[in-house]
């Protein structure tokens, strides 16, 4: 077992003509495109363990359990047929590196077996290459996209949840304006309180106390708003910018594929595993 993994570490890893990893501003390292990428391009191929479904619905919820909470959303399990998974957590999976966008400039196929990194469009040299993670909603707030394009929905979550997202969101926000109101009139009201207290010469000490206690309430339930959340109100166009869009890779879709040095057959969208806990 030992010698395997050994093994495993010193494959050399997968390179490309198309691209090479370089430090991204999304997260991390990325994949860049070290020259124009034509779309359609097979740019590298998304290697990894092939494992049975059972071993990889399990490895799966053991890497979504692990990363709970520390904001980590590397995809690495992808469905590769009704049979097998293939696990990419392996060092020599260069393709590990590409980062999730809201609005991706590839995706991945299965083509022949295999699970290929392909242009979406035309990417200019030094463009970071990136896909689609398909996230769904559960703990979405684990995972907040930093992708920084237009079409950016503040979170990891695979498009066609963005609408339920921005239901979501809109209903935790008006929540929180709700409890915040709650909150500002307590505060108003408690400080009247202490303020006649106050007033009162005798009562100096248990005023002050009564003000630590004060500030130690007001503090305490002050929800901690993340930053992200300001994205939101852009949700409802790129909502819409992405309908199109996804009107527009389906239009696409029905030119035939250029022809290619490599046989096309069994060609279809390869969709990363879904990472849902059983509890
Ligand atoms: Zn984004």
């Amino acid at each position: 077992m030992a010698k395997r993994t050994l093994k495993k570490r010193r494959q050399k890893p997968v390179t490309s003509p198309y691209c090479k990893p370089s430090t991204s501003r999304i997260h991390q390292q990325g994949l860049f495109a070290s020259k124009r990428i034509p779309a359609d391009t097979e740019i590298i191929p998304y290697v990894g363990e092939k494992v049975s479904k059972k071993e990889g619905d399990r490895r799966a919820i053991d890497l979504a359990d692990a990363r709970e909470g520390t904001g980590d959303a590397s995809v690495y399990m992808f469905i590769l047929d009704d049979n097998y998974d293939i696990d990419g957590n392996v060092p020599h999976n260069t393709a590990r590196l590409i980062n999730h966008s809201c609005d991706p400039n590839c995706e991945a196929q299965i083509i022949d077996d295999e699970i290929w990194i392909v242009a979406l469009r035309d990417i200019a040299k030094g463009a970071e290459l990136t896909f689609d993670y398909g996230f769904d909603l559960e703990h979405f707030e684990d995972h907040p996209c930093r992708c920084g394009s237009d079409l950016c929905v503040g979170y990891i979550v695979a498009r066609e949840y963005w609408p339920d997202l921005e239901e979501k969101l809109a209903a935790k926000k008006s929540a929180q304006a709700a409890k915040k109101k709650k909150k500002k009139k307590t505060a108003t009201r408690k400080k009247k309180q202490a303020a006649k207290k106050a007033k009162a010469p005798t009562a100096k000490k248990a005023t002050k106390k009564s003000a630590k206690s004060r500030k130690k309430a007001a503090s305490k339930p002050v929800r901690k708003k993340p930053a992200k959340k300001t994205k939101s109100p852009a949700t409802k166009k790129a909502v819409k910018a992405t309908k199109k869009a996804v009107k527009a890779s389906k239009k696409k879709k029905k030119t035939p594929a250029r022809s290619k040095t490599r046989p096309k057959a069994n060609k279809k969208k390869a969709r990363p595993k879904s990472k849902k806990r059983s509890r």
